[in-house]
């Protein structure tokens, strides 16, 4: 999609391989990436510092081993960043993730967490190395002992349903055992396992850092009442980010308010996971979409419900934008837009409002920003508009 000979170009130039160990073509600036753009489709942007930022942030601060949920943004330039600013934990839920993690870095440690998975998914897996299992059910328990062949390392972690918190999205609803299920489970996995563990994830985008303490409470109450030796407890993710409307409190609040819950209900001295997704690499994405048609304060774009904004059509989450003006012009006062997506589906609407200055029009560029997690990951190739195109930007 970009001319193949940069050195052509006067402006902008792709960065020395020295600044750019991503692996995607990278630039300066998001001004550089679309003076370079030639091709018709949105544009996916990565920023690899800002992802390496987050990682930091809870490699320092996280009161335990930071496992990365790669469902959130599978890409391989992601993988990297995270694993290049040491991250060595990745939660995955399906083969494919298996092996993508694998490919990228062989030596990760893997934690297969979704708690239904299919027979051959299971085997793969152990074959693979992964010792580290979720189940919510005494069914799934026999399908990953039949499958791994009763092999006693295993680390078996109990997923447990959750009393509803504050989280935007829930995630209780279709996974987790309930309190005397989770006591059954317990007791009739800990003669099979090398190290039992409970798991939980408390909703994405979770704003009340008390959830982690209730949960963590919860968690307490059926090791209680399970009377066995619990070796691992998991918080899952759920971390938040800030998107416009929605001001979490700063990720030290979380830490903080984790680390206390866990030396309150005698967890300090087991085995501690952390499964951030969201918070690790939303921050570190946009998507460039491209104005095609402007109807007053309808801007029709290409890119929609069916491409990144998944969130902002499902959810009317109002991610912030920016606009990138195809030619220089005065500086307007801010205006509502509404967005529409390429499909020719009625639901491809983004409602917003988005503030964009009041002089849009055809051929500029909007980015939206913030959308590194459950962005490009969700994109489909429905009606024929998708992009591949994905470049990083090294400020
Ligand atoms: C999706 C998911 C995560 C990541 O959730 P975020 O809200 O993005 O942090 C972690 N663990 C499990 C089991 C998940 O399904």
């Amino acid at each position: 999609m970009f001319k193949s000979d940069y050195a052509t170009l006067a402006r902008p130039a792709i960065l020395p391989d020295s600044s750019n160990r991503s692996g995607l073509p990278a630039f300066a600036s998001v001004g550089d990436v679309l003076r370079a753009y030639e091709g018709d489709d949105a544009i996916f942007v990565l920023y690899p510092k800002k992802i390496a930022a987050a990682a930091r942030t809870f490699l320092n601060g996280f009161p335990g081993k930071v496992m990365y949920a790669v469902k959130a943004n599978p890409h391989p330039t992601v993988l990297k960043t995270l694993w290049t600013a040491g991250v060595r934990h990745f939660d995955v839920a399906s083969t494919r993730e298996v092996d993508l993690v694998k490919a990228i870095a062989p030596s990760a440690k893997l934690f297969f967490m979704h708690p239904v998975k299919s027979r051959a998914a299971i085997r793969h897996a152990y074959a693979e190395g992964v010792r580290d299992f979720s189940f919510d059910c005494i069914d799934e328990l026999h399908k990953i002992l039949e499958e791994t062949g009763y092999p006693g390392d295993l680390n078996l972690h109990v997923r447990l349903a959750l009393p509803k918190g504050d989280a935007v999205m829930p995630l209780s609803g279709k996974f987790g055992a309930d309190r005397s299920e989770a006591v059954d489970l317990l007791t009739s996995a800990r003669p099979h396992v090398a190290m039992l563990g409970m798991t939980f994830h408390v909703g994405s985008q979770c704003l009340n850092t008390d959830d982690y303490g209730r949960a963590l409470a919860w968690a307490r109450e059926i090791a209680d009442d399970a009377g066995v030796k619990i070796d691992s407890i998991d918080c899952g993710g759920g971390f938040p980010v800030a998107y416009p409307g929605m001001s979490p409190r700063p990720m030290s609040n979380y830490f903080s308010a984790i680390k206390e819950a866990l030396a309150v209900h005698g967890f300090e001295d087991i085995q501690v996971l952390g499964e951030p997704g969201r918070a690790l690499c939303a921050q570190g994405g946009s998507t460039l979409a491209r104005v095609e048609l402007r109807k007053g304060t309808d801007l029709y774009l290409n890119d929609g419900s069916y491409g990144s904004l998944f969130d902002a059509a499902q959810c009317a989450w109002k991610f912030p934008v920016k606009l990138h003006r195809s030619a220089p012009r005065e500086a307007d006062n801010n205006t509502a837009f509404r967005f529409f997506g390429p499909t020719c589906d009625s639901l491809d609407v983004m409602e917003g409002p988005f503030e964009l200055p009041g002089d849009v029009e055809e051929g500029d560029w909007i980015e939206i920003c913030h959308l590194g997690a459950y962005g490009q990951a969700l994109a489909s190739r429905f009606n024929g508009f998708f992009s591949e195109t994905t470049v990083a930007v090294m400020s």
